[in-house]
């Protein structure tokens, strides 16, 4: 990987913050992008956030990339424009907790704070036979004291990439590799047949179901209306279509009534109708999101339209970037 032979600690924490809740194959040629556009802190500190959030589009997560850009900012602000290392700078920064911290200050000075990532907490618990539930807050300090202790104090760095790859290659989620790993003779979880019992996580909520109706306003001279997300919320500062969020599905009658409810436009005036006749889902961490896209053939757009060949400069979330992709205007 292109950030594992640097100890430039601008070039970690880019790749850090992409690879969060990312697989590699798709973190990588958003890291290159980001790299090829914002080769240092000062290019991306003087960016907009439109503009971040434009080059993340498809990625999701998007707090990391609006705290990318704020982190950016203050350390331009604060220090200098030198990207710090240390974990006590490193910590106060929008976006960067304790693994974030000890990834880029280990990884380019050397410091001695172990990293603790999912790949550390599935290889530790087996190993040591640890059965504090790993999604807990509790479970974080005891690990973390662990890999403190595990810690090599005179390459914390190559440390914490060994022990990461290891969780990662060999003891993995699915079929670890047991019969050639080097712990086999020590291991809890293998000496006791516990491998898939470890580690050991609480159930899961269900997730909150969202039904969101997007109004695509079309006009002739090919005009349209987009708004942006300014409610803490998923997706904010992202742009959407002019949305009308129900607490279930909502079918052609009913959402005629919405729109009146809601005084959004004289619906009766204007024929719409729901784009491919059904509706979609994309799941996120906490909550499914139902989503219909309905057009409106109207005759003109008075206010706030933009023209959709100016659709391309603004950042998206996938539902509707997708939809950009495979509607034929
Ligand atoms: S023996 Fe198996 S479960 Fe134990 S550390 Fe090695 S790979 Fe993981």
């Amino acid at each position: 990987m292109p950030w594992r032979n640097t100890n430039d600690p601008y070039k970690i924490w880019l790749s850090e913050i992409i690879l969060q809740q990312t697989k590699i194959v798709q973190g990588l040629p958003y890291y290159n992008r980001f790299i090829k556009k914002y080769p240092n802190v000062q290019t991306l500190a003087f960016a907009s956030e439109k503009e971040v959030l434009k080059l993340w589009e498809g990625l999701g997560y998007y707090s990391r990339a609006r705290n990318l850009h704020k982190t950016a900012k203050i350390v331009v602000g604060n220090f200098e424009g030198i990207f710090p290392s240390k974990y006590e700078d490193l910590i106060k920064l929008p976006g960067i907790g304790d693994y974030t911290a000890s990834a880029i200050s280990s990884f380019s000075i050397n410091e001695i704070n172990p990293v603790v990532d999912g790949n550390v907490y599935r290889f530790l618990s087996r190993l040591i036979g640890i059965k504090i539930p790993i999604n807990t807050s509790k479970s974080f300090k005891e690990f973390r004291n662990i890999a403190q202790i595990l810690i090599s104090k005179k390459n914390p760095s190559d440390f914490n990439q060994a022990i990461m790859e290891f969780g990662s290659l060999v003891c993995k989620p699915k079929n670890p590799i047991c019969k050639k790993c080097i712990y086999q003779k020590t291991c809890y979880a293998y000496l006791n047949q516990k491998i898939s019992a470890l580690p050991v996580k609480i159930g899961k909520k269900k997730n909150k179901e969202r039904f969101f109706n997007f109004l695509i306003m079309k006009s002739p001279n090919g005009d349209t209306v987009i708004e942006k997300r300014i409610n803490k919320d998923i997706w904010q500062n992202l742009y959407q279509f002019p949305l009308i969020e129900s607490e279930k599905s909502l079918d052609k009658k009913n959402l005629s009534i919405k729109l009146k409810e809601n005084k959004f436009f004289n619906s009766k005036k204007n024929e719409f109708y729901l784009y491919q006749n059904k509706s979609f889902i994309h799941k996120l961490s906490h909550q499914n999101i139902n989503y219909s896209f309905w057009i409106f053939d109207v005759k003109n757009i008075k206010n706030n339209q933009t023209n959709i060949r100016n659709l391309k400069m603004f950042p998206f979330p996938k539902p509707i970037s997708n939809f950009l992709l495979n509607y034929n205007w």
